[in-house]
């Protein structure tokens, strides 16, 4: 531990200068990640956040202010959501707790009602968030996905009825997925999932809080919500377009009954009786604070307002960017997320050029059906920036168009390898092929993201997962 202690002004130095390399998120450049209500609005979270910041959600009869807290931030999501009486929910860390939840939720209801299904699944499309992969890997049921329309990108539901069969728990859909920013066929899938007797989780992660403001704007896309017959679960994460601090999330189920299969509890140890409703014991009432502070000062007509300019934004960009030549959006965005693919030049090298002229938008690889493309989460902050950026895009695709293509011979090289064999040694030869260090990042992806866009998706695992491996090292404090 450090011998010489640091005061509180160097302290809040030293953290700043942490931040150097980030993304600078504040300006509104940075078109993923960060989701920002405006300053005002976030010193309002920041300060309830830090009143309650050492209040301990593990025990509501010692903090009844964190339960009282989670018991309000759920009510208004399941009014939101248009929830009859029965519907219960929890609050949670984020989307990808909200989802393990469901599938665990599912998971021990089936053990409980369907005691015949030794090794049950999942069958969802192939556009469902990788949180559905993780849950099914921690929880040991299998995950089986399907394609989706290679036009739309939404859910095929006559495809989906084909992969249930008799071990299958639980359906998938979302409003919005992320990659696309579409809404699935939720009432079909509601329909599909009362006659084949199984549960259907609706991932709202995304879109659940945003798109109620869009549907007042006059958008139309499918019903996703508590109105539709067959919906047994719904996730939904506040920390996104709800603008709360990041550990913001719900899981909201029809009936306190399938909730039930959510909490655990432990008497059966020489300490407290543990009993939790989500994964976390202790927790922070902090984020609850947030996520309520974000709900009451923003407010319906300050969310209704966030998403017209949002809307607006997302209009221009689509606009613009299907002018441009060469790209085109995937799908027809529901919301405000757009995709959009390249055919004259590497979207890799978009990406780098992007990021030279001072822009951050996020790459996604091919998939199926899904090319390679640029992913922008649109906030209301770049709003302002749409003729700016489109401005610098129509550049950056020329310049990209000048750039060297992917190195085939390392494309082939990489596909050679057997991932059951992929080894840290395997890693440091891909990199070094591809000309990089190894585990510094370097300025420019589009070498690393070519590799990877080329290789099947066990193999971008097996490399990833060897990059986090050897980037997590303890680091002397300097
Ligand atoms: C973000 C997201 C998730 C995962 O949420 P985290 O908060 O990152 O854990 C799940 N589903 C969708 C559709 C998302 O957009």
């Amino acid at each position: 531990m450090p011998t010489r202690k640091l005061s509180r002004d160097e302290i809040r130095t030293r953290l700043a200068a942490f931040k150097q390399d980030d993304t600078p998120w504040q300006d509104g450049r940075t078109w993923a990640y960060v989701y920002d209500p405006g300053d005002e609005a976030l010193d309002v979270i920041k300060e309830a956040y830090s009143l309650f910041l050492s209040e301990n959600g593990l025990d509501p009869t010692a903090f009844p202010s964190a339960m009282r807290l989670e018991n309000e931030v759920v009510a208004l999501c399941c009014q939101h959501l248009r929830a009859g009486p029965e519907v219960v929910g929890n609050f949670t860390s984020g989307g990808t707790e909200s989802i393990l939840l469901a599938v665990k939720t599912a998971r021990d209801h089936a053990r409980a009602t369907r005691p015949g299904i030794t090794r049950p699944n999942i069958v969802a499309p192939t556009t469902a968030h990788a949180a559905f992969h993780k849950a099914g890997h921690y929880l040991s049921v299998d995950l089986r996905t399907v394609p989706v329309d290679p036009r739309s990108f939404r859910a095929d539901p006559a495809l989906l009825r084909e992969a249930i069969d008799d071990n299958t728990i639980l359906l998938i859909g979302s409003a919005v997925s992320y990659a696309h920013g579409v809404v699935d066929p939720i009432p079909a899938l509601g329909e599909l999932a009362l006659e084949k007797g199984v549960l259907l989780h609706v991932d709202g992660c995304m879109g659940g809080f945003l798109l109620p403001y869009f549907r007042r704007l006059g958008g139309s896309f499918p019903e996703f919500d508590w109105t539709v017959p067959g919906v047994s679960s719904i996730s939904m994460d506040l920390h996104k377009y709800a603008f709360a601090a990041k550990g913001a999330s719900v899981i909201l189920y029809r009936d306190a009954e399938l909730r039930r299969h959510q909490i655990y509890t432990c008497a059966d140890w020489t300490g407290y009786s543990v009993v939790n409703p989500t994964v976390q014991s202790s927790k922070s009432a902090g984020p609850i604070a947030g996520a309520w502070a974000a709900l009451h000062f923003i407010g319906d007509t300050g969310y209704l307002e966030l998403a017209r300019v949002m809307r607006d934004a997302t209009r221009t960009l689509c606009a613009g960017i299907e002018a441009i030549p060469g790209c085109r959006i995937l799908g027809r965005p529901d919301m405000n997320l757009i995709a959009f693919s390249c055919n004259t030049a590497s979207v890799f090298h978009i990406v780098d050029e992007m990021k030279e002229r001072g822009w951050f938008v996020q790459a996604q690889l091919g998939y199926g059906p899904s090319p390679a493309n640029i992913h922008l989460s649109v906030n209301p902050k770049s709003a302002p920036w749409c003729e700016d950026f489109l401005g610098d895009l129509s550049v950056c695709v020329e310049q990209a168009e000048t750039l060297p293509a992917p190195d085939q011979a390392l494309r082939e090289r990489a596909l050679r390898i057997d991932p059951a064999a992929f080894s840290a040694e395997t890693f440091f030869e891909l990199v070094a092929a591809a000309g990089l260090s190894g585990t510094g990042l370097p300025g420019r992806m589009a070498g690393i993201n070519e590799l990877m866009d080329a290789l099947p998706a066990t193999l971008r695992e097996k490399l990833l997962g060897e990059y986090l491996n050897q980037i997590y090292r303890p680091t002397s404090p300097g």
